[in-house]
């Protein structure tokens, strides 16, 4: 396993390095991304989106589940479980044919999707210190390293 932290002192910053995780990826990821509401998730991968190229709105899918988005050859789903209540919500995004698309994948609230993700490639986690963010990155055992 693999453990790194960043301090992420402001919103800024937090865009930068979603971008310099866009550069890590081939483009079929699951990113886990785990932290309290306000934590920077949302900000965290609008950054990885603007990395990758994409230059339109990124807006949280709190109450559509699911934002999609797809430029170039790259798709990307953004995925945010926080309002689910039942794991037939997930079926109804149709989950399992989007998590077996060539496509990176960005979840928030991941814990929240009833068991059903596969281990994603990189976990983040978010926490809030003093004005700014301490970001945890960790890739589990046995997936590819990310280079950073
Ligand atoms: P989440 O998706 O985890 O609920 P958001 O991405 O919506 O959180 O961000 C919540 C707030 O935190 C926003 O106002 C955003 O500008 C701010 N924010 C994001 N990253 C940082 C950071 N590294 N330092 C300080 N504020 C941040
Ligand atoms: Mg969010």
């Amino acid at each position: 396993m693999q453990r790194t932290s960043d301090y992420v002192a402001d919103e800024a910053a937090m865009l930068d390095h979603g971008a310099a995780l866009a550069k890590t990826l081939r483009g079929d990821e699951l990113i886990a991304l785990e932290g309290e509401l306000g934590a920077g998730k949302t900000t965290l991968a609008r950054g990885v989106l603007r990395g990758l190229g994409f230059v339109g709105p990124v807006k949280s899918p709190t109450y559509t589940l699911v934002e999609p988005y797809e430029f170039g050859a790259i798709r990307v789903y953004h995925f945010d479980f926080y309002r689910i209540r039942d794991p037939e919500e997930l079926e109804y995004v149709g989950l399992d044919d989007l998590l077996a698309e060539r496509a990176i994948k960005l979840v928030e609230w991941p814990e929240r999707a009833f068991g059903r993700l596969p281990t994603p490639q990189c976990s983040i986690r978010i926490r809030v210190q003093g004005s700014g963010r301490v970001v945890e990155t960790t890739i589990p055992e046995g997936k590819r390293r990310i280079d950073r």
